[in-house]
């Protein structure tokens, strides 16, 4: 493009919010959590997705979405609900503290609040799992309060709006900033909401269509022609690899599965025993069998499972055997066929997947 991104910008503040809002009025997309045009939102169905779609994307969620709302029709039957059950359901969403603090958070509105999720963001964020974004953005949108509500798309329109050139994450206290100058008084929730959308559907990473776009001739990317390299970011650090061996031990048609401690990574998740996930070299390690839940004719399967979380790529060996030994200590014994239905991480649904080749789609449902 032969653009610099070196000379800072001049700013100020933008009118963006009647062509923004006219614009939403036409093209506002349709989603399973959205209140329609001239319905009230439902704070439960708001937060719900607020929390569901933190690190995941909107069409991973829909199903889920979906399918908790189906099941647990309000904040007080959530609460209600034992926690593995929310667990299960969640599994395959990721980030599974999330689930837990989903959960502890129903408890507190049904218990402390009658079942009614507080208005304000100050309140809002005293609630389990509830950070600055998600309380502002239920503040908005279910409430209509003017709060500014910036995730990765509003990050990208603003950062743009402004010709901001300093690279994320540096720069995010700064697009906050200007992002808050944006914000209308009314229909705050519907604003919140146009950002989203237009960083979904019109400005996006890499090939804005600015031509389309309802901002045009507010935008300074635009006018310096730097759009596509807006936000910048700071080069990412290399994941490190770690590598670990998990053992598919089956006895008939069941298969032993253990329930991961309750605080770390996939907190109180189910999994395939196996050994620490560490860093060690795969040539020349040790396969791990030390780690295999009892003695037995263990055997390698070939290829490697490969996961990659937000700090780590993880590589996994994966071992079988059969036993008939009824009793294995720290475990359970778990019908394949309900391994669907089961709090299995993405991780361990892959071990699954590759210890049974031949299985066909175990996790069809999700
Ligand atoms: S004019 Fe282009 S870069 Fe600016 S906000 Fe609209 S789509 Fe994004």
């Amino acid at each position: 493009m032969g653009k610099s991104l070196e000379n800072p910008p001049e700013t100020g503040n933008k009118p963006a919010a009647a062509p923004l809002l006219a614009w939403y009025d036409r093209h506002a997309r349709v989603l399973p959590w959205r209140a329609r045009k001239g319905e009230r939102a439902d704070p439960y169905a708001v937060w719900l997705s607020e929390i569901m779609l933190q690190q995941t994307t909107v069409a991973t969620v829909g199903p889920y979405f979906t399918r908790f709302l189906a099941r647990w029709p309000t904040v007080a039957a959530l609460a209600a609900a034992p926690v593995e059950e929310v667990m299960k359901e969640w599994a395959g969403l990721g980030y599974y503290s999330r689930a837990r603090n989903l959960h502890a958070c129903a408890r507190v509105v049904a218990a402390e609040h009658g079942g009614k999720f507080p208005e304000n963001v100050e309140d809002l964020s005293k609630l389990p799992g509830i950070g600055p974004y998600t309380a502002a953005a239920i503040a908005a949108i279910a409430f209509g309060r003017p709060a500014t509500v910036v995730d990765g798309n509003v990050e990208r329109v603003v950062a743009r709006l402004f010709a901001l050139r300093n690279p994320l994450p540096q720069v995010k206290p700064e697009i906050r900033k200007k992002a808050a100058t944006l914000t209308p008084l009314k229909r705050a929730g519907d604003f919140a909401q146009a950002m989203m959308d237009l960083g979904a559907t019109i400005c996006t990473p890499k090939s804005p269509a600015c031509n389309r776009c309802p901002l045009e001739n507010l935008c300074d990317a635009r006018a310096e022609g730097i759009a596509a390299l807006l936000p910048a970011r700071a080069p990412k650090k290399e994941r490190p690899v770690r590598r670990g061996a998990c053992f598919w031990l089956t006895r008939g048609d069941e298969v032993w599965l253990r329930r991961r401690p309750e605080k770390g990574l996939l907190g109180g998740m189910m999994e395939v025993p196996g050994s620490p996930w560490d860093s060690r070299e795969a040539e020349g390690a040790k396969p791990g069998l030390e780690h295999a839940p009892l003695e037995a004719d263990w055997k390698r399967v070939p290829g490697k499972v490969e996961h990659t979380f937000t700090h780590f790529h993880l590589e996994l060996d994966v071992f079988t055997a059969t036993t008939r030994k009824k009793s294995v200590p720290g475990g359970e014994w778990v019908p394949l066929d309900r391994l669907a239905g089961e709090a299995l991480p993405t991780v361990m649904r892959k071990v699954a997947a590759h210890a049974m080749p031949d299985a066909g789609p175990l996790f069809a449902k999700r």
